[in-house]
């Protein structure tokens, strides 16, 4: 299968469509992979174009997104991504973590700073680490020059960020670094996006910026997000929510419904393809609905 070999970059600038792709996390439990072996074996049934596999954060990573990389493609998922971060890791750790990957057969990395170990306020770098993702994005391309690389971008800023501007000039940094494509944050307005989008244009980033989606399940879990990446509630989100609170299957449809409308709207302007944070639950893509929205965007 050509697709299979290549890059995310390569499908991005070649397949001529939106692509479809979901994002995973290294479970902590057993019961938690459990839940994981069944929801990347049902969400094999969405042919996503890659899948990504989170790397733990707070400087817990510890050999499980490789593990968790492995599993999907033993699987039968054909394009999967690590994330790699910087947290905890000398220059060298990371250069034979790169390396690992290579060998592994897997062919894209996301470039991360990472986020401070909990408990810590601001980010340090470990001893001859890096303190930012472009130098991360620069050391890979350096070792590793074949890999395709993504970068985070944040519609909403950093919520380190002295300023949209310096956010966008530090995003524009990984890019010219050798980043091949940018995987925004989650936002639940669409404007925001492709506010965003033009901004970085008229700032020279050039590389395709696929909105990352995450299909709210309930007031709880979108206000405890809240807590560690900025963004914006809309009202009638919240509005929407709030009177389905104490219904769980009522406030996902909501969700849903929800993210229907920004898919369908992000496609239509334009988005190279949505990147689902489906949180390693399968039950929200098997929506009717929200399924049939996405064989749409694919379009095959
Ligand atoms: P950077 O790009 O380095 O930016 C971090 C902050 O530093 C920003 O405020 C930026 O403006 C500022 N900055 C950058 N360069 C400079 C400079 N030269 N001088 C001064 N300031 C600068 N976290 C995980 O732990 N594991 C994951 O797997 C993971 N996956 C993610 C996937 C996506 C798509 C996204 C959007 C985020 C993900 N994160 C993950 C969260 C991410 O690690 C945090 O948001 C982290 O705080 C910043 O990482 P970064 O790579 O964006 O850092």
């Amino acid at each position: 299968d050509k697709q299979m070999l290549m890059t995310i970059s390569e499908q991005l600038n070649t397949l001529n469509r939106p692509l479809v792709s979901v994002e995973f996390f290294p479970p902590k439990t057993e019961k938690a992979r459990a839940t994981f072996d069944e929801s990347a074996s049902a969400l094999r049934e969405l042919h996503f174009d890659f899948s990504s596999v989170t790397c733990g954060a707070g400087g817990s990573a510890d050999g499980q997104t490789l593990t968790i990389c492995e599993a999907l493609k033993a699987d039968g998922y054909q394009s999967v991504m690590p994330h790699l971060t910087c947290v905890g890791a000398s220059r060298e750790q990371i250069g034979r973590a790169v390396d690992e990957i290579v060998e592994h057969g897997f062919r894209n990395i996301m470039a991360l700073r990472g986020d401070p170990p909990r408990g810590e306020q601001s980010f340090t770098p470990a001893p001859d680490g890096f303190r930012h993702a472009a130098e991360l994005v620069a050391f890979i391309k350096d070792r590793q020059p074949e890999i395709c690389l993504g970068v985070a971008g944040y519609p909403e800023g950093h919520p380190e960020a002295v300023s949209a501007e310096a956010d966008i000039r530090y995003l524009k940094e990984k890019v010219d670094a050798g980043a091949d494509f940018i995987t925004t944050q989650l936002f639940l307005h669409n404007h925001v996006y492709f506010d965003f989008v033009e901004e970085c244009r008229a700032a020279g980033i050039t590389v395709p910026i696929v909105p990352g989606l995450l299909p709210v399940i309930s007031l709880k879990q979108v206000t405890r997000m809240l807590d560690f990446c900025k963004f914006h509630l809309p009202a009638e989100l919240l509005t929407r929510l709030e009177a389905a609170n104490g219904d769980p299957a009522r406030m996902e449809r909501v969700g849903v419904y929800w993210a229907i409308e920004q898919i369908t709207g992000l496609i239509e302007g334009g988005a190279p393809g949505i990147h689902l944070y489906l949180l390693n639950r399968a039950q929200t893509a098997f929506f009717p609905e929200l399924f049939a929205c996405l064989a749409r965007v694919r379009g095959v």
